[in-house]
């Protein structure tokens, strides 16, 4: 049997979502990604330490380039746009 993907709303912009449900819908989205995207917690704990200790970190957002350091952080070829973490190494 075929199963249809799940329907998914994209029409919301962030001007339209208050900024708790904005934020729960990134969180939650970071914690469905799919294992075979997402980094190990200790590596993406690792991460999110130097970003926290980066100046370029403004509001859970990455200056350099744009993204949700959490979200960038969680997936696996992400890398930071001034090296101070790399992707993930795959074995391949
Ligand atoms: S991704 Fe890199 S440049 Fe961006 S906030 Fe994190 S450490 Fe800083």
């Amino acid at each position: 049997m075929k199963t249809e993907p799940k329907s998914m709303c994209r029409k919301c912009l962030t001007t339209d979502m208050d900024e708790r449900q904005y934020f729960e819908n990134l969180h939650s989205y970071i914690a469905n990604l799919d294992d075979d995207i997402k980094v190990r917690p200790l590596l993406y704990d690792e991460r999110i330490a130097v970003c926290k200790g980066c100046n370029l970190l403004a509001d859970g957002m990455c200056r350099a380039c744009g993204c949700y350091v959490e979200l960038r952080a969680a997936m696996r070829t992400k890398s930071c746009p001034y090296g101070r973490w790399k992707a993930e190494k795959t074995m391949s």
